[in-house]
Order: C-alpha cells, then sequence, then structure tokens
C-alpha cells in the first residue's frame, strides 16, 4: 500500500513516457488551493495563465517590431525605385543647365528646379 504523504500532492494530470503516452498526476509537493484543487507552482493555473499571458505579450511585441521593421524596409524600396527612375532625368537637366550657363547663354532652370522637388518629395515619403 502506498503511504500517506504528509502534504498534499500536485493535482495535475500530465502526459509521460515515451512512446507509450500515459497520464499521470504530477507528484510534486503542493502550494496552492484553487477550486478546492491543490497545484504546484510549475502547474498553478492562476501562475502558468500568468506565464502564457507574458510569453503571448512578448510574441505579440516581437511581431509587432518585426512589421514596423518590414514597413520601414518596404518605404526604403520605393525611395530607392523612385530615386532610380528619377535622377537620371535630373542629371541630365543639370547637366544641361550646366552646359547652357557655360555657353554664356540664358539658363532655363525651370525643369531642373522642378525635378529637384520630386527628388525633395521622395526623401520626405511618409
Ligand atoms: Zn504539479
Amino acid at each position: 500500500m502506498k503511504p500517506k504523504t504528509l502534504f498534499n500532492t500536485c493535482s495535475a494530470v500530465k502526459l509521460t513516457g515515451l512512446g507509450l503516452l500515459r497520464h499521470v498526476t504530477c507528484h510534486y509537493r503542493a502550494k496552492v488551493e484553487r477550486d478546492g484543487k491543490w497545484y504546484c507552482d510549475r502547474h498553478d493555473p492562476v501562475a502558468k495563465a500568468e506565464r502564457e499571458a507574458v510569453a503571448r505579450a512578448r510574441i505579440k511585441a516581437d511581431w509587432e517590431k518585426w512589421e514596423q521593421e518590414q514597413a520601414a524596409h518596404r518605404l526604403e524600396e520605393r525611395k530607392a525605385e523612385a530615386r532610380l527612375a528619377l535622377y537620371p532625368m535630373l542629371i541630365a537637366e543639370l547637366s544641361m543647365v550646366v552646359r547652357v550657363v557655360g555657353n554664356s547663354g540664358i539658363p532655363d532652370p525651370t525643369e531642373a528646379i522642378c525635378l529637384l522637388k520630386q527628388a525633395d518629395e521622395i526623401e520626405r515619403m511618409p
């Protein structure tokens, strides 16, 4: 006959065994009583729920951080694409303005200014 313990044992039931799983009662000393049942530190439903809430909060925070990083990365990619499309035109236009100034003609920087504004808008993309 199994000797009666001098302390309450945990009433949690867990799966154990390699190959053939079986249910066994946790043998640790119980420390808290919840709804008439005793639990060890590990299987206390309240502490377990708190641990799980902390883990969920950490996963959520990690996920949100990852999403922000991805959004920032996508924005940088969009900016790079816009620069790639704009800069050859800007350089061509500026080169023309520089040539006109060099030949003592009257420079018309209107198009160059327009392209510079577009370049500035790319840098200010939200
Ligand atoms: Zn237990």
